[in-house]
């Protein structure tokens, strides 16, 4: 993709032209503000590349904040996981590392001022009946009973609610705005609930915690945000942030909202990604198969691949679903460049050249990457014993089959040409357990001085010299291109999503520890090492993709 310093989307456009104007008095700071209740996605990925992507462009400042606002939900586990994820993109917020913890004291105080001007009280309904006298779309709500209590009654209320001295739900602060208002919103919001639980930054020092409509805005302020970038949903809540803002007196950052993404086979809820960890349809927040960053690292993802792919969709008004190829498109692209050739094996058949010694190892030469001849070339070891895939064979083959067979020649790759003479199958089973040829020993490097020619290539490994690994193949967790629109969408998660193929056979040249972790299986993939399993005698490969786009179907 070729790179242009023009702006490239409707915010950097507006961007770009704030700047013109000089609207800030200075470089733009926009800010990531994830809520730390579960890990990074290929989303907020979208949300990292536009929010640090603008500030790097710029000369500005993108800061790192969490919502930390619901200790119920959230968890130091997923601040670090949040961190590591960032550093790993490439992106550095310097040192502006915040927290909406950090403005609690600024927070309760921005509370108090709304309750002394007459704009928020003290209710004690609960939440049921909040909740029913809101009102809908089409009905106004109704006026809480409390909604007149004095601003001196209200703040004695809500200094008794920050020492504990009411249960959980007995009473909240709401802002007193407009119960017939055509935006939800409006409606007299919560401001603050009582939360009986350790916040994972303050302790036990608050027992009320904001809502996040009333931190995220007055967050952003505190911080001097230019630019507050966020998905579409927050369009409607705008309006009552821009109301905070006024009756607060504070800086007032620019809004814009985005068309968050949405990928096909994929969920981006952390709700329900969450789910798919806590019920063990997946193995971790960094299962290979989840659309999280750390999956997809461990899947074999770049940070590059996942920035192309961020550049690729773009940034958007319109809510459109992006397809799961576009981002393996993007990965396999930067591995085509980069990762080194080897032969690997998933199903092995033994292979036995009746006529090649015994006892003689030949090293033939193979080229590492025929994208980047610098890459250059190594040395395969060719014996009497080989392993070629068990699927490379055919008893009786069909039409267009042009693999080995009873009577066919064959080309082994960087080798020579084979005939089948004949196979030995286990008598119980039927199973094909061997195949026989013989080798034309003029025909070495793949090419017959007759000029003949074979139908097909085949790969294969050494049977004595290769390792031992296994190998984790992937299609897609959901079997539908819209599980969100599935009543239940665990009952749409593909039961097939991983294969584990257990006696791999790979050219020993995988083990080299400097040789990267990511490597293309000729014709069957682009696989990276697990390195978290490093210390096990065989390597574990995870198929980051495959060769062909196989899921467009
Ligand atoms: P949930 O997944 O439950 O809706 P969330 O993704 O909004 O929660 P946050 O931690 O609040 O969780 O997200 C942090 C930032 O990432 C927000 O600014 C949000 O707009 C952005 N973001 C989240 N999901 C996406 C997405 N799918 N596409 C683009 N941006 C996203
Ligand atoms: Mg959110």
């Amino acid at each position: 993709m070729t790179q242009t310093n023009e702006p490239v989307d409707f915010i950097r456009e507006i961007v770009k032209q704030d700047l013109a104007a000089n609207k800030w008095g200075g470089s733009p700071i926009t800010r990531f503000p994830p809520e730390p209740n579960g890990f990074l996605h290929i989303g907020h990925a979208t949300s990292i590349c536009l929010n640090f992507g603008i500030a790097e462009e710029t000369g500005g400042q993108c800061h790192l904040r969490f919502d930390d606002t619901n200790p119920t939900k959230e968890d130091q586990r997923y601040v670090d996981s949040i961190m590591r994820d960032i550093e790993w993109l490439g992106w550095s917020w310097n040192e502006h590392l915040y927290y909406a913890s950090d403005y609690f004291d600024q927070l309760y105080e921005f509370a108090v001022r709304l309750i002394r001007d007459g704009k928020a009280y003290v209710d004690d309904q609960n939440a049921e009946t909040i909740r029913i006298d809101r009102g809908t779309l089409t009905q106004g709500g109704s006026d809480s009973p409390y909604r007149d209590r004095s601003p001196d009654e209200n703040l004695e209320l809500f200094e008794k609610m920050k020492n504990g001295e009411f249960q959980e739900g007995e009473k909240v602060l709401r802002a007193r705005i407009d119960m017939s208002s055509g935006n939800l919103n409006f409606r007299d919001p919560v401001l603050y609930r009582i939360l009986k639980s350790d916040h994972q930054r303050t302790l036990g020092k608050w027992c009320i915690y904001p809502m996040y409509d009333f931190a995220h805005g007055q967050s952003d302020s505190i911080e001097n945000i230019t630019h507050s970038i966020c998905t579409l949903e927050f369009e409607d809540h705008r309006p009552l942030y821009d109301w905070f803002i006024k009756e607060l007196n504070i800086h007032h950052p620019q809004q814009i909202e985005f068309a968050r993404l949405n990928l096909t086979y994929t969920v981006l809820s952390k709700r329900k990604l969450s789910q798919l960890v806590d019920e063990k349809f997946v193995e971790g927040w960094d299962d290979p198969r989840m659309p999280t960053l750390s999956g997809l690292r461990k899947r074999g993802f770049t940070a590059e691949s996942i920035k192309e792919f961020c550049r690729l969709i773009g940034v958007s008004k319109r809510p459109k679903t992006i397809e799961l190829s576009l981002l393996e498109h993007s990965l396999r692209k930067g591995l085509n460049l980069t990762a080194p050739r080897v032969m690997g094996v998933l199903r092995p058949l033994k292979l036995v050249i009746d006529n090649y010694p015994t006892d003689t190892t030949e090293y033939l030469e193979a080229t590492n990457n025929p994208e980047d001849e610098s890459m250059g070339t190594r040395l395969v070891p060719f014996e009497r014993e080989l392993y070629i895939e068990r699927d490379d064979f055919s008893e009786d083959p069909p039409a267009k089959f042009n693999r080995l067979a009873p009577g066919r020649e064959v080309r082994l790759r960087y080798g020579y040409f084979v005939t089948c003479t004949s196979f030995v199958t286990n008598p119980e089973s039927g199973e094909i357990i061997e195949v026989h040829c013989t080798y034309d020993p003029t025909t070495k490097g793949g090419y017959a001085p007759d000029g003949r020619k074979v139908r097909g290539t085949i790969h294969w490994v050494s049977a004595n010299n290769c390792v031992d690994a296994e190998v984790r193949l992937y299609d897609t967790l959901f079997t539908v291109e819209k599980p969100d629109e599935s009543d239940d969408f665990r009952e749409v998660i593909n039961p097939n999503s991983l294969e584990v193929v257990r006696n791999a056979k790979v050219e020993t040249i995988v083990l080299d520890p400097n040789g990267g972790n990511t490597y293309q299986f000729e014709r069957l993939g682009y696989f990276t090492k697990d390195t978290e399993n490093e210390s096990e005698e065989v390597p574990l490969f995870h198929r980051s993709v495959t060769l062909r786009d196989t899921w467009a179907r």
